[in-house]
């Protein structure tokens, strides 16, 4: 009984601590995901990660909302007006929940929204191609809100190459890094108060970026190479730059950036065994349909076998505490983007789990809610 007691104590210190602390998440797609879509999201959404009653649960605080469409539009006007689409459809339900949720645009919007219990909702748009090269759009999308900027996707552009492309695809790229405009571009964000985000961006882009910048940066949902060696991750030497430019690093939940065995265990299946069975299943059936549905249970199945867990979440922010200290890492989830989450971490109900991890280790209250929200509000208040 003695230890039941001390487990519920330590438990109930740690609802407390994330009860009390402001919690951050540097990125979510839920805009793509549902909103845009025209789901209420104020009503539960199952087969999604996110949803309010379950972000209430988790105990979030502030979101970024990220503005997400790939090098193709969906929008036959293009990819700014793709943005622009779904900042209507951001406002559209910020409108007719005013009393839930507050769209911000600076640090005394969000410290109101705080004090009124509302969740607070911040505008990151991923991917500089939005902009269309064009700096009075890049202006008419800050004015709209975008407080980030993530200067790549996957997808390089004319002024900046990404991770993917620096990694996978050197040798197809015309130039490597951020071009003059590139730079100019960054200057323009530091003006603007906006923030620059290096989540997805090559390494030269993330080198020219942080060298250019004279303000904070983030990397808005980025996870560390040396546990986990994707193209996707940060290494040492970006996480000492970070730390010194005085920006965050928040850790994104993905599976596959968190668990060097799941990223493996999924490459070994695309490469080798998803063409084997497909071809056993489609000779014993003759049916490539169901060939392919079984594949993916099968996938599935397997896969589950190898998903991480919150400590291999936790260790990710602990790597980056033990190398810069505990100012330069938070939470940035990616939840309604990623296919695949930790055991622990299925939707945005579970964020208290990382509290209690933390707590567990022996972490302070106080480094606690730095993690939490406490870093990437700093950052937030450098620039806006
Ligand atoms: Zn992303």
């Amino acid at each position: 009984m003695l230890l039941l007691g001390a487990f519920s104590a330590t438990a109930q210190r740690a609802a407390r601590i994330h009860r009390n602390a402001i919690l951050v998440d540097g990125h979510n797609d839920v805009t793509s995901a549902s909103i845009v879509q025209g789901r209420d999201i104020t009503q539960p959404q199952p087969d999604r990660h996110t949803d309010l009653p379950r972000w209430k649960k988790g105990g979030l605080d502030v979101q970024f909302f990220s503005v997400f469409t790939g090098p193709v539009a969906h929008n036959p006007k293009g990819v700014y007006a793709d943005a622009n689409d779904q900042i209507d459809s951001l406002e559209a339900l910020i409108r007719r929940h005013p009393q839930q949720i507050l769209l911000a645009k600076s640090s005394k919007e969000i410290r109101r929204g705080l004090k009124e219990k509302k969740l607070v909702a911040l505008i990151g748009v991923e991917g500089g191609h939005m902009i269309e090269n064009d700096l009075n759009k890049l202006d008419a999308l800050q004015k709209r809100g975008m407080r980030y900027l993530t200067l790549t996707w996957n997808n390089s552009h004319s002024w900046a190459t990404s991770a993917m492309d620096e990694t996978l695809h050197a040798d197809t790229l015309k130039h490597k890094g951020l071009t003059g405009f590139g730079r100019s571009l960054v200057r323009k964000l530091n003006e603007l108060g906006v923030l620059v985000d290096l989540s997805h961006t090559g390494e030269q882009t993330f080198y020219d970026a942080i060298a250019t910048s004279t303000r904070p940066v983030i990397l808005s949902h980025s996870s560390v190479y040396q546990l986990c060696p994707v193209f996707r991750n940060v290494k040492d030497d970006q996480i000492k730059a970070v730390a010194k430019n005085g920006g965050v690093i928040c850790i994104n939940f993905y599976s596959g950036f968190i668990s060097k065995k799941f990223d493996e265990r999924l490459a070994s299946l695309n490469a080798t065994v998803e063409q084997r069975f497909t071809d056993s299943v489609s000779k014993q059936t003759g049916d490539p349909q169901q060939a392919r549905k079984q594949w993916q249970t099968y996938q599935q199945q397997e896969m589950e076998k190898v998903r991480p867990t919150v400590s291999d979440v936790v260790d990710h922010i602990d790597y980056i505490v033990k190398m810069v200290g505990d100012d330069f890492v938070g939470i940035g989830a990616d939840f309604d983007g990623i296919g695949s989450v930790p055991v622990g971490l299925e939707d945005v109900s579970a964020y208290p789990h990382i509290t209690a991890e933390l707590l567990k280790r022996g972490y302070s209250k106080k480094s606690i809610r730095k993690i939490l929200g406490g870093n990437v509000l700093r950052v937030i208040r450098a620039s806006f």
